[in-house]
């Protein structure tokens, strides 16, 4: 039912008390190594909630291209659409200090090997979604052949993150465009207005049939082009442990629901609830939640 056009990366996370500063070295944790990535986050949120999900990406001929694979398959993801080799499996260097403050630098690896004609190769997966996701940590050529790859009937999900400058195909395809608060502040520019009720209209002028902007425990902001209509979803209050992958978890949830025949307020609406049930735990994948959990809360 859902495709996940996207990254798959390791995450590989030392605490520090502090970052060293240049020609420095200091001492570290343990390396913790986690799955992440933004497409196989999405890909693996929407399994565990009980989607049909298929995920199709690339990673390297080495552990953590494994590791990826294996964590995928364990969750019910289909893989067949994900490619080995070309590169390294993109790897994101993080360093943590006292306060809590992340370092971040990535390798995009085989993410960035990921090609337009990969994704011609893998018509028959584009033809079989209801829903495809993007996002934009893999190059903007292969987004775009995505867009034009897909089914007639295929809904595209964009969360354009990293943000970037999207041409006007690409916007125009969107259905939902999904931006947090710094991606719709970044797409819009310096007019971007005074807060999400302006930046919504302001977002569906640059041609997305439709909008969604995540608020944090605020929960999200849906506009819709077709009715006309600007709904708030407020956010269960929950104890927010870590909201890292909650963005991910949102997206994959709102586009599974589509994909259901949801219409756009009732997908976002559920998928406030998937959001706030995976900041409760702490990392990106090991906090996505349930069936059963987003119903408990
Ligand atoms: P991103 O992770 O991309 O920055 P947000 O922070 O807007 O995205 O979070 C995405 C969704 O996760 C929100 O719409 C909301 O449903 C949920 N969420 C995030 N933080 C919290 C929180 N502190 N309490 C409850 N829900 C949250």
């Amino acid at each position: 039912d859902l495709l996940v056009v996207g990254s798959a990366n390791a995450d590989l996370v030392i605490g520090v008390e502090r970052r060293p500063a240049p020609g420095e070295t200091v001492l570290g944790s343990d390396l913790a190594v986690h799955p992440g990535g933004k497409g196989a986050n999405q890909s693996l949120a929407a399994a565990r909630l009980g989607a049909r999900t298929a995920l199709l990406a690339r990673v390297g001929d080495d552990d953590h291209g494994r590791l990826l694979l294996e964590t995928q398959r364990a969750a019910g993801v289909d893989t067949d659409g994900v490619l080995v080799g070309g590169a390294p499996t993109g790897v994101a260097l993080i360093t943590v200090d006292l306060s809590g403050d992340n370092s971040i630098v990535v390798s995009p690896g085989a993410n960035g090997r990921l090609t337009p004609e990969d994704v011609r190769a893998a018509a028959p997966l584009l033809a079989a979604a209801r829903v495809i996701s993007v996002q934009l940590e893999i190059p903007l050529d292969t987004v775009a052949e995505t867009v034009r790859g897909r089914g007639p009937d295929t809904r595209l999900v964009l969360n354009p993150s990293p943000p970037a400058p999207l041409p006007a195909e690409v916007l125009a395809a969107c259905d939902p465009l999904v931006v947090n608060e710094h991606e719709a502040r970044y797409i819009l520019g310096e007019d971007a207005g005074e807060g999400p009720h302006d930046w919504a209209p302001a977002l569906l002028a640059l041609g997305p049939r439709s909008v969604v902007i995540t608020l944090g425990a605020a929960g999200a902001l849906v506009a819709d082009s077709r009715t006309g209509s600007l709904d708030h979803l407020i956010s269960p209050k929950v104890e927010a442990v870590d909201t890292t992958g909650a963005g991910d978890a949102f997206t994959a949830a709102l586009a599974w629901r589509l994909g259901r025949g949801d219409d756009l307020r009732e997908a976002a609406a559920f998928a406030v609830r998937v959001g706030a049930a995976a900041v409760m735990a702490q990392g990106a994948q090991k906090s996505f939640p349930t069936l059963e959990e987003v119903d408990a809360l």
